[in-house]
């Protein structure tokens, strides 16, 4: 006899552990099934969020900063670090500790709330039914009246630039590199090749990203996408745009990559290559046909508003569905499906997902670009506050970037706020905040905000939605 469950969640990263640990709060008999292995071969608990994405990247990014900083820019705070000394190893030593740490925590929340965490590959071979194929030879199958599908994506793979070993890798491998590549090439300028730039730029390589489309950072509002490449640039980091790789070899332990751009054919010679150009998601294996699953056009599992698929009691959330690949918004989807299955109303914004990127400056926005605004044909107010112009930006030494908010021009409703500087990434929470409660910007410009404080700069931008922030005399816009 199959065991029963009341759900299966087949998939422990952000979206599917945090669906099994609210299906668990919420009463029911849960079993959640991950194949994941850590580097030393043993089931680690998280996905790739906490494995090989979110958490080791952003430990990265700080580690990098640090030795960045350490460099050169504690000087002009009159603090004189004489020799100051990279080590590597220790780096990723201590990366991997962080990431064990969160791992082995996912497992305690489990084993707390009472859910059986199964090791292996889930494959739902009916609308009731998962087999678990534990890599030794016995298959099991397990029962439950509802599952959730939460099984992410991988790194996309292209013909021109095939991985090999530690020399062309994907973003899991340049996390793990033992030493700092001299010229290191990334190809895909996005969020995760320019994290991944920025980390290795910092830590001394010289890093080229090739980039086939001719805009940069199009998601993002395009203010924010000029102002962020000029930044970059001055950095040190080589983004070259309209640049599409047709090919690479490796010889004698370097890689040659050929790309087009408007001007012709080119090569380029790197040390390593990191291929950054998106992320597929997970399905292979994942189901058989006679449950007929339907996936999208682009290979993403069907879903409705609510995450249902198209088989009765399965849900599919995170990466595998529709939306922007983030961890939050897996995790928000985990919960919402958790809460409907208890047969509670939910449901969930999908407009007001708030995107980071972790460089210096951190670049994190919610809602609509200006861009889309227009294309939309949306009358709109827009409200911009220079970093260079608050306080505690001049204190911290960190003057590059900007709070924009834009605003309906006719009901001053907050349709969108982007922010390039420092601490992007917790001052967008505010203006989420602020959103998800239908603010004006009249509403945050009424707020009172401490001072000196980076986010006296979301202040001032709503203030000059009205022509009227205080600290501006010549960043005025006005539409
Ligand atoms: P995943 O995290 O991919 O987890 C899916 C899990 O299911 C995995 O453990 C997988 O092994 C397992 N699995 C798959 N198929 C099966 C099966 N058939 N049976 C059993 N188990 C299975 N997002 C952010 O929001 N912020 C960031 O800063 C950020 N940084 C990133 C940096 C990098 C380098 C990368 C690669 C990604 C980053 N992301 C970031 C994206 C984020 O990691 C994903 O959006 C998120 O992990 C998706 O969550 P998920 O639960 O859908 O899937
Ligand atoms: P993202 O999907 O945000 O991770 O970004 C991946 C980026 O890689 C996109 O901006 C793509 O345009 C880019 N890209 C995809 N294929 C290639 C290629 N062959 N050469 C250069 N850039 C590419």
């Amino acid at each position: 006899m199959a065991e029963r469950f009341d759900v299966i969640v087949v998939g422990a990263g952000p979206a599917g552990y945090v669906a099994a640990i609210r299906c668990a709060q919420l009463g029911m008999k849960t079993a959640c099934v991950d194949k994941w292995l850590d580097g030393q071969g043993q089931p680690a608990l998280g996905g790739t969020c906490l494995n090989a994405g979110c958490i080791p990247s952003k430990a990265l990014l700080e580690s990098s900063e640090i030795y960045e900083q350490s460099l050169g820019h504690y000087a002009d705070h009159g603090v004189n670090i004489p020799a100051v000394k990279l080590d590597l190893a220790a780096m990723m030593a201590r990366k991997d500790k962080v990431v064990a740490e969160l791992t082995q925590g996912i497992a305690q929340l489990f084993r707390a709330n009472g859910i059986t965490s199964c090791h292996g590959h889930g494959k739902l071979v009916s609308s009731r039914q998962v087999s678990i194929d534990s890599g030794d030879g016995q298959e099991r199958i397990i029962e439950a009246s509802h599952i959730i599908l939460a099984p992410g994506s991988s790194p996309v793979a292209i013909e021109a630039a095939p991985l090999s070993g530690d020399i062309i890798v994907d973003s899991t491998g340049a996390l793990n590199f033992d030493k700092v590549p001299k010229r290191l090439g990334v190809i895909g300028a996005g969020i995760i090749g320019l994290e991944l730039g920025s980390v290795w730029r910092r830590l001394g390589s010289e890093v080229v990203l090739l980039e086939a489309q001719e805009a940069f950072l199009m998601m993002a509002d395009q203010q924010v996408a000029r102002d962020a490449l000029r930044e970059f640039t001055r950095q040190g980091l080589d983004i070259r745009l309209g640049a599409r790789v047709l090919g690479s070899h490796i010889k004698r332990g370097k890689v040659e990559v050929q790309y087009e751009d408007a001007a012709g054919s080119h090569q380029e010679k790197v040390d390593r290559l990191i291929v950054a150009v998106g992320r597929m998601p997970n399905t292979d294996g994942l189901f058989t046909a006679e449950t007929g699953l339907a996936l999208n056009e682009w290979g993403y599992i069907h879903v409705d508003e609510q995450c249902r698929t198209n088989l009765p009691g399965v849900y599919a959330i995170g990466d595998v569905v529709r939306g922007p690949m983030l961890a939050h918004k897996g995790s928000r989807e985990g919960v919402m499906v958790a809460e409907l299955i208890a047969g509670q109303e939910a449901s969930m914004d999908y407009d007001l997902i708030p995107s980071v990127i972790y460089t210096h400056p951190e670049i994190a926005w919610v809602g609509k670009t200006e861009q889309a605004l227009k294309a939309e044909d949306v009358p709109y107010r827009a409200g911009v506050f220079p970093f260079a112009a608050n306080g505690r930006a001049r204190a911290l030494g960190e003057t590059a970037g900007f709070v924009k908010i834009l605003a309906h021009a006719e009901t001053d409703r907050v349709l969108g706020v982007h922010v390039m500087g420092p601490q992007a990434s917790e001052l967008i929470a505010c203006a989420t905040v602020a959103m998800e409660f239908g603010a004006s910007s009249e509403d945050l410009a009424l707020t009172v905000f401490a001072h000196p404080t980076l986010s006296e700069g979301l202040h001032e931008a709503a203030l000059d939605v009205e022509g009227a922030a205080i600290h501006i005399a010549k960043m005025r816009r006005k539409n």
